[in-house]
């Protein structure tokens, strides 16, 4: 079995070292690119979310890398997450690419697809394997959280312009070929020490904004169009909501056994959302009004086009907005979005909230 997965963020880091330890061959795909795109687009149903999109072309460039089986992890609705795994099984069957797809979802939603799915997963080297296969893939998880956290609050005081993303990625180079614990730990420590080393002790972040949004989106920097870079080198500090850790402990430990409650959600939500709505339309409001009450500068809504919670959210957010003077910025993306009238729209809003704030934009 060659095996692939998506690619969202650095998510392939601790992908590769699981399935690795399991015995795998793993073919990740080339980083997502205008290729990756056009390659979706082409064989996905136009009205289809971007991010299935994006998945489909990067499984396609996978195939093409000897890859034959897909692992994806699956979703509940109430939007089109409930479908997503099935409607990239069909697409990649009339395609008659031979590609067969893993599906790992909560064990109540399917519990016999499930169990065949982890056998086969496990097949290669039995369950003995497992606890240290998620044992490492967890430690790689959080270390990619770790350094990309450290990449937030430099970017803003890097010396020139780009060095905190080249500190990052070799950062995340050097944590993908660990493969202890250790080596793990010291590649974060390692990694933040040289983070660190690129920024200028006397600048400091003249705002903080977060980021809220589809996890998708907010997650993977193609898509997003490097949204956190480029907040960051106009000087902003960025608060980033989601985080694939916290996923992890809520839906797949917490979620698996029914535990997971949205009751702390809904309460930062109350008065503008009863419950939850899919994705992370939820999340979303809830995180705003809560960050927004803590005074942070401003917010950044991303969202892919036609994504139905985030269009509710988006829907609501200008009421947050008024009722806490905070100023939030809605950013839809797909395949059309160029990165010219992006790019204006951050500077627009950035020196709008610095007029505001008193400060000076750009650093
Ligand atoms: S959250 Fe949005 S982008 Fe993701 S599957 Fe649901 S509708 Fe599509």
């Amino acid at each position: 079995m060659k095996i692939t997965f998506p690619h969202m963020g650095s998510i392939y880091i601790p992908g590769e070292a699981f399935l690795q330890e399991l015995g795998h061959e793993v073919v990740v795909p080339p980083l997502a690119t205008q290729r990756t795109l056009e390659l979706g687009c082409k064989h996905a149903p136009e009205v289809a979310c971007l991010p299935l999109k994006v998945m489909i072309g990067g499984f396609l460039e996978a195939l093409a890398l000897g890859a034959d089986t897909v692992l994806m992890i699956g979703g509940t609705g109430p939007c089109r997450l409930g479908y997503y795994a099935e409607v990239q099984r069909q697409i990649l069957e009339e395609l008659g690419t031979g590609l067969d797809i893993l599906v790992l979802e909560q064990p109540f939603e399917n519990p016999r697809r499930i169990t065949q799915d982890v056998r086969r997963l496990l097949n290669r080297k039995g369950i003995k394997a497992l606890p240290r296969a998620l044992r490492v893939a967890w430690e790689k998880l959080k270390a990619c959280e770790a350094l990309e956290e450290t990449a937030l609050a430099v970017r803003p005081r890097e010396r020139h312009r780009g060095l905190a993303r080249l500190a990052l990625a070799e950062a995340l180079g050097n944590l993908r070929q660990a493969d202890t614990i250790r080596t793990i730990q010291r590649a974060v420590q390692d990694g933040q020490a040289a983070l660190w080393e690129v920024a200028d002790p006397h600048k400091e972040a003249m705002l903080h904004i977060a980021v809220v949004g589809e996890i998708y989106t907010v997650l993977e920097p193609f898509v997003n169009l490097q949204l956190e870079e480029r907040l960051g080198q106009l000087g902003v500090e960025v608060i980033r909501t989601i985080s694939v850790v916290q996923w992890v402990k809520d839906h797949v430990i917490k979620g698996s056994v029914g535990l997971y409650k949205t009751t702390r959600l809904e309460r930062s939500a109350a008065g503008y959302l009863r419950g939850c709505i899919g994705g992370h339309g939820l999340e979303t409001v809830a995180r705003t009004n809560d960050l927004g009450k803590q005074g942070v500068d401003g917010v950044v809504q991303i969202l892919p086009f036609t994504c139905m919670p985030e269009v509710v959210a988006q829907a609501i957010l200008p009421a947050v907005s008024q009722d806490l003077d905070l100023p939030i910025l809605s950013l839809v993306v797909d395949e059309h979005t160029g990165e010219a009238g992006f790019q204006t729209r951050l500077e627009a809003f950035v020196d709008l909230i610095s007029r505001r704030e008193g400060t000076c934009a750009h650093g």
